[in-house]
């Protein structure tokens, strides 16, 4: 662990919150759209506390940073309206933590970082591979995102982990891709999300069991507990250069648990851009 947070310069590089309330490309239910201020609320909420498990506290001033929500000026200018407000982040040197929102956005966020970094890597946390070359006759569904990315060559890898939904058609995607999945009955595979920098971590939060997440559109049994969430973030290495936490729908919710989840993942991610 590096210098703590609140002695440290972080005027440069800061994580900064971003909503992104777009579910329009999800395949079975919307309602994602609504997650970013819930997500905030849960985040601030009296009942814990911002500190990490590492012992920085991101209460402190100037080490959290928030952009607000987008506000689209239409469904079909989302995707270039996300692109230039992330690649405007990054020109400020941000850490940008995008709050979706479906899993379609991280297709324009990885564009804006990739006209930033080369030789990016994506740990993408998820029940499912989201590799199918259109969904439903759509590119750009939430189930597509990563055959975007892939096909066009915006990272150097891509480290899948919690998968437990492989099928054929995916399966001939991943090997196209050389992706490296790591499937869910394969865990705990900390060695293999051991990436080097710069990394974006892509956090979709039907990775975790609906025991601890009712409040998604997928309820894929078989899944993560938090801790064994959180024990895979902390075992990444490199610098974090930018996030996602995608997924929650409020809609399907239990009063706010899924709201608390995704802000401790937040907590714990936010930790890693400011340990590297
Ligand atoms: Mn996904
Ligand atoms: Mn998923």
């Amino acid at each position: 662990m590096n210098t703590p947070a609140q002695t440290r310069d972080v005027s440069a590089g800061a994580p900064t919150l971003l909503g992104i309330p777009l579910d329009s490309n999800s395949s079975y239910l919307r309602g994602a759209a609504g997650a970013p201020p819930l997500i905030r609320e849960a985040l601030h909420c009296d009942s814990s506390n911002l500190w990490t498990e590492g012992g920085m506290d991101l209460g402190a001033s100037g080490v959290l940073a928030d952009a607000g929500d987008l506000k689209f000026t239409s469904e079909a200018s989302a995707f270039a309206e996300i692109e230039a407000a992330v690649g405007d982040l990054l020109a400020k040197r941000r850490r940008p933590i995008c709050l979706g929102g479906d899993h379609s956005v991280t297709y324009p966020i990885v564009k804006a970082f990739a006209g930033m970094f080369r030789d990016l890597t994506i740990v993408h946390f998820d029940a499912h591979p989201d590799l199918y070359h259109d969904f439903q006759g759509n590119r750009h569904s939430h189930a597509s995102p990563f055959a975007r990315i892939m096909e066009e060559k915006l990272v150097r890898r891509l480290i899948q982990v919690g998968i437990r939904t492989m099928n054929g058609r995916q399966k001939e995607q991943a090997e196209k891709f050389a992706v490296e999945v790591v499937e869910m009955r394969q865990l705990p595979a900390f060695e293999k999300v051991r990436a080097q920098a710069p990394v974006y971590i892509s956090f979709d939060m039907d990775v975790l069991d609906p025991a601890f997440v009712p409040g998604i559109s997928h309820r894929e049994p078989g899944g993560m507990t938090v801790r064994e969430a959180i024990a895979h973030l902390h075992a990444i290495r490199g610098a974090v250069v930018g996030a996602d936490i995608v997924e929650y729908n409020p809609a399907r919710d239990i009063s706010q648990q899924t709201a608390m989840v995704c802000a401790k993942i937040l907590k714990e991610i936010a930790s890693n851009m400011l340990a590297a």
